[in-house]
């Protein structure tokens, strides 16, 4: 008897988390993993279903030293512990699906280059994402690939939000607002609607809190603005990337201090943020734990520059109904929640601290107008929820058979 299964691969540029879903019937977790570090001194994590074995693996260089090696290795384990697994579909993250897609596709040749000529707009991430889809394809050829985009939740933002105020061209040409995170937001948009529909359809301001952050305006469950836009460098200040920042200090950086573009791009994407500001660390559990003035400056910044963003988007919903924290700061940092909601009343914010220090689901007072809550996000979910669509709905039957 085998089980078949679909796999998500999200490729960064050192790190492959993967996962395993059985595809029987609802979709259920099977494993969830990372690798990290590949090409230097690479680890691999794996837990098997909720509650369930835990393995932590160092791997030498040569077993992962490319996507491909780390992806073999990762399978490899997989395939001792659930040895009647057969691989039918490969849900991929891909950062970058450009303007005209609004939801997964299949991926045929012709996507793939679809895909590659994207990636002017994404050239951090995107030939990662696609190294991940060419790994996946020489080990499952037989199997559906299926690209999720960050991008296209967002596809139903407004005009008004897709636009900058350049000469149109640009525009024709893609220069506009994108947006990112979309699968984590699409999740929490599928988990308001099941817990609480009321709030789905109502105004809803999701802050994806991680080492990328950013916030998502939600009217009924769909993006209307988000503080990401035309790459995942603006808005919010992240653990290493400086968010919104003025186009000029740019021009001030390369014409007075003689830097070129890729100086300013490894200053803007890698030493910046939080920790730029602190001088010590992008991880939030460092600067909450140290005691100099810059790391205390640094979270200032960062709670600041949420706030200022929750009532930006509130004004563009027309005022607000809910407040979701989720990734890995959202759902653990107890402070960084009681920080962004303090003396926030005058929007309808109340947070019961007792609750918040306990990671409720729901950390406002039953009497704040707001609901405050915490919903732990699952991008690896949304991607083999969108594989599993497409084996049902017969578009993969040839293929895996
Ligand atoms: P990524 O964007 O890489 O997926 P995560 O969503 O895992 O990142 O978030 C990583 C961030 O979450 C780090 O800054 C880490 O310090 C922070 N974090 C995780 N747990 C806690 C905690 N208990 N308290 C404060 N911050 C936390």
């Amino acid at each position: 008897m085998t089980q078949p299964v679909a796999i998500t691969i999200n490729a960064g540029s050192s790190s492959l988390k993967f996962g395993m879903f059985s595809t029987t019937g609802e979709i259920a977790e099977l494993a969830v993993g990372l690798v990290e570090n590949i090409g230097a001194a690479p680890r691999l994590r794996v837990s098997f279903g909720a509650g369930g074995d835990r393995v932590t693996q160092d791997l030498s260089g040569y077993q992962a030293a490319d996507h491909q090696g780390a992806l073999q290795t990762a399978l490899a384990l997989l395939r001792d512990r659930i040895p009647d697994a057969q691989v039918r579909a490969v849900g991929h993250r891909i950062v970058h699906g450009g303007a005209a897609h609004a939801a997964p596709v299949q991926i045929t040749a012709p996507m793939l280059d679809t895909l590659r000529a994207l990636s002017p707009f994404a050239p951090l991430h995107q030939p990662h994402n696609i190294a991940g889809v060419e790994a996946a394809m020489a080990l499952f050829p037989d199997a559906l690939q299926v690209a999720c985009f960050d991008t296209a939740f967002h596809r139903t933002h407004p005009k008004v939000n897709d636009m900058f105020a350049l000469p149109r061209a640009y525009y024709d040409k893609g220069v506009r607002r994108y947006g990112f995170h979309g699968l984590s937001y699409d999740y929490i948009s599928g988990e308001l609607a099941r817990i609480a529909p009321l709030l789905h359809a109502g105004r809803v301001v999701v802050a994806h809190l991680g080492n990328g952050a950013s916030m998502c305006g939600m009217l009924g469950g769909r993006s209307v603005a988000s503080t990401m836009g035309f790459t995942a460098l603006d808005g919010l200040p992240m653990g290493t990337r400086t968010g919104q920042i003025d186009p000029g200090v740019t021009f001030y950086l390369v014409e007075q201090e003689g830097k070129t573009l890729d100086e300013v791009r490894d200053l803007y994407y890698k030493r910046s943020g939080l920790l730029g500001l602190s001088g010590l660390s992008n991880d939030m559990r460092t600067l909450e734990a140290a005691d100099t003035p810059e790391a205390a400056e640094a979270i200032d910044y960062f709670v600041f520059r949420i706030r200022r963003e929750l009532g930006a988007l509130a004004a563009a919903l027309g005022g607000l109904d809910a407040v979701v924290f989720c990734g890995g700061i959202g759902e653990n940092s107890r402070l960084i929640r009681e920080r962004v909601c303090a003396g926030m009343d005058w929007i309808g914010i109340e947070l019961d601290r007792a609750r918040n220090a306990d990671n409720d689901m729901v950390i406002s007072t039953p009497l704040s107008r707001v609901r405050v809550m915490v919903i732990p996000t699952n991008e690896e979910l949304v991607i083999a929820r969108a594989a599993h669509a497409f084996l049902s709905a017969g578009d993969g039957q040839a293929a895996a058979e």
